[in-house]
């Protein structure tokens, strides 16, 4: 009877614990539309989670993303502040309401910073690890993921533009390189006069 009390136990514990595990897997699931459009820019099959505080762009150190490598490979998954999260889904409300304006109508900076974040950790994703150089392709693919989010080609060009004139000064020169121009080393289409 004891044997079996104890096997009982023990099936109780294993329960529990598998219990416990999936309740936390599903707390925090990964960001599926923000996962689409980092697997699309990085070409592999990623997941972007969203973490930290509410509202917050940028954690305890100051970063707005994270992205692990294992010696010179990146994981697949990406971590983005939960500010950032919520500012791209807020973007995609205010499209589908009908926002028009050509810039965001509100809050134009903060939508190009998290446009810009999660851009910056699909390259990151995608195996880039030079700061400048992920940086400088994260600018020039704000357009793509801002029509993903529900722009007009109008809109996502003026974004790019915005984001590339805004951005990068508010970053520390670690994120810059003179490479990063219309022909420049890190043009990821040099033959195209689009920029960035
Ligand atoms: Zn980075």
């Amino acid at each position: 009877m004891r044997s079996l009390a104890f096997v009982l136990l023990a099936l109780l514990t294993v329960l529990t614990v598998l219990l416990h595990r999936g309740a936390s897997a599903a707390a925090k699931p990964g960001d599926l539309r923000l996962s689409a459009i980092a697997s699309e820019l990085a070409r592999r099959h990623l997941t972007i989670r969203c973490e930290g505080l509410s509202g917050a762009l940028t954690g305890a150190r100051g970063e707005s993303g994270r992205t692990g490598f294992i010696g010179n490979q990146p994981v697949s998954v990406s971590y983005l502040q939960e500010g950032i999260c919520q500012t791209l889904h807020a973007y995609t409300r205010s499209l589908k309401a009908g926002g028009n304006c050509l810039l965001p109508c509100g809050q134009p900076l903060e939508i190009a910073w998290s446009l810009n974040t999660l851009a910056h950790e699909s390259y990151h994703l995608a195996g880039v690890r030079n700061e400048a150089q992920t940086e400088c392709y994260a600018l020039q693919a704000i357009d793509f993921v801002a029509r993903r989010l529900g722009a007009s080609a109008e809109q996502g060009r003026a974004l790019a533009l915005y984001s590339f004139d805004q951005l990068p000064g508010r970053m520390p020169p670690l994120y810059s390189s003179p490479e990063c121009h219309d022909g420049g080393k890190y043009d990821l289409h040099p033959s195209s006069a689009v920029w960035p």
